[in-house]
């Protein structure tokens, strides 16, 4: 299967023919190639999106409307064939990308199509001096949108759909890692009327078409989903050209249990926060901390729980747990294992690869608890992004408090208690962008998106990417 770039609403090689393998981690095969699309393609692209821009951002709200709810209700006709392909691309279980990573795209489209019909700006009134001041929020013209491989496509139309809902026309770059359901979403835009050039994909790696988006004078802003350093580096690059940017960055999120939370739904959830998708989701729960007083019972509990969870090729219906995303990664989340040891931590359960019969190249790793026995060891401090999480318990709220805070990162943290007053006065000092009290990952798309510290700038939905999206113009009228 070969990708190509969509560019002006047309499937293109690129210009100078150089390709990347597209690899399968459910058996380590090599099943196609991606575009290594240079600064040409990106130009090209660029053009196609700029000659778009004026009329586009002319389009009424209701047709724009029209046409995201459009792409969103294609993408749910064709939910198990896009399934099919995000799990062959990443390894995450077919039946979680069915359940999760595709209709979430498609609420994205859904969400910022209704969202656009309902965004208003503010008047001002000078009272006493015969003056009043309106918003204008334009699109801002050609933006940059780039999207990690742990949620191909829901990343990646979390960033397309507020950008063209808000009038801008995009050159966006998926993962070269993932990039299959970038390329399929293409011809679901044309099919939904897209006016040509509104969205332009251009696939490749990030030191080549992703650095020549970052670099290009034009491309208004950078809405970047990936890694801290990468994020880093962006910043470096655009800000001194002034670019608008959103950095959706790392994180290393704290979930603390309090004896008296409801035990059962805990340990359910504490099971998917720690290894769903693999563990591979920046909101997972990878530092477990665990009042005293229960803590040998979860730890039992824990174990128990997770060597339940199957193992498996992501196609199996019964699969819970599927490929890490390449060898690569494997390889990184392996070397935390051993660092772990190293650092006197205690490998409860897990750490090993794993070989499936019939699909012995594949990259398949148990889910690993390590118990720890302080939170500034390594595996405590810096994020693994694999299905390794660590365990170790806490004396009262303030301890952990400190525990929690004392990392670099700063996305979601999550909290186990029935205890209102403690749920609040935590949820204030927790240093991070989110946080869950007795839940994990439940999203309503209207809230604010995004961390603290070195997991980024910015937020992500509802409003706050529409504000994003345009940038925001004071009249002043004198009558
Ligand atoms: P990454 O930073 O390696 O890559 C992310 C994207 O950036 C890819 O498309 C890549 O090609 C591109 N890129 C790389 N170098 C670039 C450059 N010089 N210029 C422009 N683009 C460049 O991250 P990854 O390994 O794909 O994803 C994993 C990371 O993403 C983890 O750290 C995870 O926590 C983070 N993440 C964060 C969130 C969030 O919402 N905060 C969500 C998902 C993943």
């Amino acid at each position: 299967m070969t990708i190509k770039n969509f560019i002006n609403g047309k499937f293109e090689n690129p210009i100078h023919k150089h390709w990347i393998d597209n690899y399968c981690p459910a058996n380590g095969e090599v099943y196609g190639k991606t575009p290594n699309s240079s600064k040409e393609d990106v130009e090209k692209a660029y053009q196609s999106a700029q000659s778009a821009f004026r009329l586009w951002s002319q389009t009424t709200l209701d047709e724009r409307s029209r046409i995201l709810i459009k792409i969103s209700e294609l993408l749910e006709a064709n939910i198990q064939r896009f399934a099919e392909a995000e799990s062959k691309d990443n390894g995450k279980p077919v039946s979680l990308a069915a359940a999760v990573d595709i209709p979430r795209a498609a609420s994205n489209f859904r969400f910022f199509g209704n969202a656009i019909t309902q965004f208003a700006s503010e008047s001002h009134e000078s009272v006493g001096q015969n003056a009043i001041n309106y918003t204008l929020r334009q699109p801002l013209g050609v933006v940059g949108c780039i999207s990690p491989w742990n949620l191909p496509l829901y990343l990646f139309t979390w960033k397309i759909a507020p950008a063209i809902a808000a009038g801008n026309c995009v050159v966006a770059k998926p993962s070269e890692v993932t990039p299959m359901t970038a390329y399929l979403l293409g011809e679901i835009c044309n099919k939904a009327g897209l006016p040509k050039g509104v969205l332009n994909i251009v696939h490749g790696m990030g030191t080549t078409t992703g650095q020549a988006i970052i670099e290009h004078p034009s491309i208004k802003a950078i809405s970047f989903t990936g890694g801290t350093a990468t994020g880093a580096h962006i910043a470096r690059i655009a800000a001194p050209m002034f670019k608008k940017l959103s950095l959706e960055l790392g994180g290393k999120n704290p979930n603390i249990i309090f004896a008296d939370c409801d035990y059962d739904e805990m340990l359910k959830t504490t099971v998917r926060s720690s290894f769903a998708n693999q563990g591979q989701i920046c909101l997972c729960g990878s530092r477990i901390f665990v009042e005293a007083s229960i803590y040998d019972k979860f730890k039992i509990d824990f174990v128990a729980k997770v060597k339940e969870l199957k193992l498996g090729h992501p196609s199996e219906a019964s699969t819970d747990i599927g490929a890490i995303v390449s060898k690569q990664h494997l390889e990184k989340v392996l070397t935390y294992i051993e660092i772990a040891k190293q650092e006197n931590g205690k490998v409860l359960c897990g750490g090993q690869k794993v070989t499936i019969e019939g699909f012995e190249n594949g990259y398949y790793l148990q889910p690993t608890i390590i118990e720890v026995d302080t939170d500034e060891c390594s595996v405590n401090q810096e994020e693994i992004f694999g299905p390794v999480v660590t365990i170790m318990p806490f004396k009262n709220e303030d301890d952990v408090l400190e525990m929690a805070n004392k990392v670099k990162y700063g996305l979601s943290a999550t909290l186990w208690t029935d205890n209102l007053k403690r749920s609040m006065t935590m949820s204030n000092e927790l240093q991070v962008g989110i946080v869950w009290v007795n839940t994990w990952m439940l999203r309503d798309l209207r809230t604010p998106f995004g961390g603290v510290k070195a997991s980024g700038v910015g937020r992500e939905g509802g409003f706050e990417a529409l504000r994003f999206f345009t940038e925001a113009k004071n009249v002043c009228i004198k009558y």
